[in-house]
């Protein structure tokens, strides 16, 4: 069943109203009609079975026919913090990533970061991953959209350590085995995982990383591509943890 992703105002005691783009989708791409079915999810983990009732040009008014929480949100917390990458590598890291399970992105530059980004390119580069990230949600049968930050500083991202429980800095030089750095007992952990851009990471930013609270970690004995790294490491963790290759929805 089709999934579409409504904000809070859109839901009224018995019905949903829904407006813009994906009243497009339902009439002419879906092409659904009145006594169809859809899912809406309120982004909160909260989804709504939904019967459509009418389809005006504008909106489309359906009643809620049964309220439940969403499967498709993992317990455990992973941001996923990679650094720029040239291309459009990013935008498959943060579209496999919301698959996976990713709660949120935080995108940085770095010393060896090659693209600059600036001003008024990202804020559409934002916007635009903001549409994949909503896209691939609502396909990967998520209960929320992930949050994709704007782009930080380096410094800035070391300033965001405290928010997290744990803090995993993805060093291709070395560093503590990933298994041993885990909580997996720790269900509702938050995790922030950083991982470097195409050129890797200096030795100063590992240090100033640790000096911040990051433990530094190893992915295993061969040197992964930027845009494999992330995933790499989200899928372990949410493995560890329980959240992949479990129960089908
Ligand atoms: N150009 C560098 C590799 C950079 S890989 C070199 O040849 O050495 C890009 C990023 O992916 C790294 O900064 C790191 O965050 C991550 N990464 C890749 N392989 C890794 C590994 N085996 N262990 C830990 N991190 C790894």
């Amino acid at each position: 069943m089709q999934r579409y992703f409504v904000n809070q105002k859109q839901i009224e005691t018995s019905h949903i109203v829904i407006t813009g783009d994906d009243v497009h989708h339902i009439k002419n791409v879906m092409r659904l009609v009145p006594g169809d079915h859809i899912i809406c999810c309120d982004g909160t983990g909260q989804e709504y079975l939904v019967r459509i009732e009418a389809l005006d040009p504008e909106k489309v008014r359906g009643q809620i026919e049964e309220t439940r929480r969403s499967k498709g949100e993992p317990a455990v917390s992973v941001t996923v913090s990679p650094a720029l990458l040239k291309g459009d590598k990013l935008d498959w890291v943060l579209q496999k990533g919301t698959e996976l399970g990713a709660v949120s992105f935080l995108p940085f530059t770095s010393q060896r970061t090659i693209v600059k980004l600036d001003g008024k390119k990202a804020v559409k580069r934002r916007e635009r991953w903001q549409k994949i990230v909503k896209e691939a949600a609502e396909q990967s049968r998520r209960g929320r959209i992930p949050e994709v930050h704007p782009l930080s500083s380096w410094e800035g991202l070391l300033s965001q350590f405290t928010h997290y429980d744990r803090v995993l800095f993805a060093y291709e030089k070395g560093g503590q085995p990933l298994t041993q750095v885990l909580e997996p007992r720790r269900r509702d952990i938050r995790y922030l995982i950083v991982l470097g851009p195409e050129g890797g990471f200096s030795e100063t930013e590992a240090e100033a990383a640790q000096a911040q609270g990051a433990r530094i970690v190893g992915l295993g004995s061969r040197i992964l591509r930027a845009e494999t790294a992330s995933l790499a490491c989200l899928t372990s963790i949410l493995f560890a943890h329980g959240e992949i290759g479990g129960e089908p929805l």
